[in-house]
């Protein structure tokens, strides 16, 4: 898996790396590429985007500035002068400058206060062993490996620890404990035990990092293979109790009368891992996180049923808006589709547990409409039964829904359903001003579509009005 372990010069064959190391060399200062970069090459992991960080021993602005210059003339730099940092792109990847700096902290805040440092510094200042490595980019160094905190021998035995006190570390700044489970849970790591237990002991923390910052972690564990991996960590820890307490919630289980019922959380986290097999779908994945929020708040002891969770999709979806606007999800169509995923995610199990009727299919096409394919995936995600013989009913039973989809959507084209009559030719026909009538057969004709009565299409819907309409004591104009 590694590469010759004190040089990297053959990874390192992209040529802005040749220029650093010369333009440092002109400058007299001494320069280095550190983090992700070093790690995943070290691991072998390609990747499609990533950035490059560089350390340079002096001023970051000056060679980044110096460096561009001398790549092309007039390639763009992004210069932030408070935070000492500065980044050009070239070749579609992000190189970022910073000068080797010392941190130190204060309770309230995770910004640090800044000095310039050495590079030893530097490498303390990192949150893991295996984000400090660096490689010198001067030219009689080239490629030499500089590891401390034998970083080498972390990423072997794939193990994520902080080179510094962990307690020190967290508190300083506590983002470094949702890092490190996202690591994990990226790169399929172990957490070292002091550092997991530091997690623990910081885990309050997690109080002054910004939501954003949060969001932006769960949403980067939620996009690995394995979600479920820094969702039990986030929970052993202590963090998801703070972060997302409603799925916290879903722990446990309880029994009564010797009924017990399956542990929710657990069970989440399971069609969390299947649905990612099947998506990448970032919200389609938080709809499986979230599909049985509701279960502890909807949970009942009924003697002769035993455990119910009444209406929990409802509840669910009703819970959904104050969980994204305090995490700072969007609160626009994403969340529209998280709610509908969790306010419809039982109906096709209820569907095929019964006989799987053409009527019921449609209204679940009429309801679901672009989504319907999605929303299947989370269903067949959500069969997580050990009883063989249950799965592959419901699996067949799937089947067959998704059978009778294609075919009604071939023949009703409901996905997007639009009234084939329409309120205005209702009223002309029958010589209505707006009134209540007009509702009822508006949704007449519709129940008559979806049942099966009529086809979806003009001529049927317009006699079937016709009909109904008189019926109701309504007269049609002569045409
Ligand atoms: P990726 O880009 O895949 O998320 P990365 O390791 O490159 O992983 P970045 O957020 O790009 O992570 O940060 C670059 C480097 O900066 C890290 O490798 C680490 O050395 C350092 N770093 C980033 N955030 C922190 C932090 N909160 N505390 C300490 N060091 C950090
Ligand atoms: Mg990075």
């Amino acid at each position: 898996m590694m590469p010759e372990r004190h040089n990297l010069k053959d990874s390192l064959t992209h040529p802005v790396f040749k220029q650093i190391g010369k333009v440092s060399d002109q400058l007299g200062v001494e320069t280095y590429v550190v983090g992700g970069f070093v790690r995943d090459v070290l691991l072998g992991r390609k990747r499609e985007v990533f950035d490059v960080d560089i350390v340079t021993v002096g001023s970051g602005i000056d060679l980044a500035t110096k460096v561009a210059a001398s790549l092309r003339p007039g390639l763009k730099v992004s210069v932030f002068k408070n935070f000492g940092t500065a980044m050009f792109r070239f070749n579609d990847i992000d190189f970022e400058f910073v000068g080797a700096r010392r941190e130190s902290y204060r309770q309230e805040s995770r910004k640090p206060i800044v000095e310039d440092g050495t590079l030893e510094d530097d490498q303390n200042r990192r949150d893991f062993t295996i984000n400090a490595l660096a490689v010198c980019l001067n030219e009689s160094r080239f490629g030499e490996l500089l590891d401390p905190f034998n970083g080498i021998g972390d990423l072997e035995n794939k193990i994520i620890k902080t080179p510094l006190a962990p307690e020190i570390t967290f508190s300083d700044d506590p983002l470094r404990m949702l890092r490190a489970i996202r690591f994990a849970t990226q790169l399929d790591f172990m957490i070292e035990e002091k550092t997991l237990e530091a997690i623990q002991s910081q885990c309050k923390r997690v109080e002054i990092v910004s939501k954003e910052r949060i969001t932006d972690e769960i949403n980067k564990i939620m996009l690995t293979p394995n979600p479920s991996i820094g969702f039990k960590l986030l929970e052993k820890t202590g963090l998801l109790a703070i972060i997302l307490p409603e799925v916290q919630k879903l722990k446990g289980r309880e029994t009564k009368n010797g009924i017990g019922h399956k542990d929710n959380f657990y069970h989440t986290l399971e069609v969390l891992d299947r649905i990612s097999v099947n998506t990448d779908n970032l919200w389609l994945r938080w709809s499986a996180l979230l599909h049985d929020i509701a279960k502890p708040v909807t949970k009942r002891f009924d003697p002769r049923v035993g455990w119910t969770f009444h209406a929990h999709n409802f509840v669910g979806e009703k819970m959904l808006p104050s969980i994204f606007d305090r995490l700072k999800l969007p609160l626009n169509e994403k969340l529209k589709y998280v709610q509908k995923m969790v306010s419809l995610h039982m109906r096709p199990i209820v569907l095929s547990e019964e006989e799987v009727t053409d009527s019921a299919v449609r209204r679940l096409l009429f309801d679901a409409g672009d989504d319907i394919d999605d929303l299947m995936t989370l269903c067949e995600a959500d069969i997580t039964s050990k009883n063989p013989e249950k799965v592959s009913r419901f699996l067949s039973n799937f089947q067959l829904v998704r059978e009778k989809l294609k075919d009604i959507e071939q023949r009703d084209a409901l996905r997007n359903f639009q009234p084939p009559v329409t309120g205005e030719i209702i009223m002309e026909t029958f010589s209505l001003l707006p009134c209540r009538e007009i509702g009822i057969l508006k949704s007449a004709i519709k129940e008559a579509i979806l049942e099966g009565e009529i086809h979806n299409n003009y001529e049927e819907a317009y006699n079937f009005m016709l009909a109904k309409g008189e019926e109701m004591g309504l007269k049609a104009k002569d045409v």
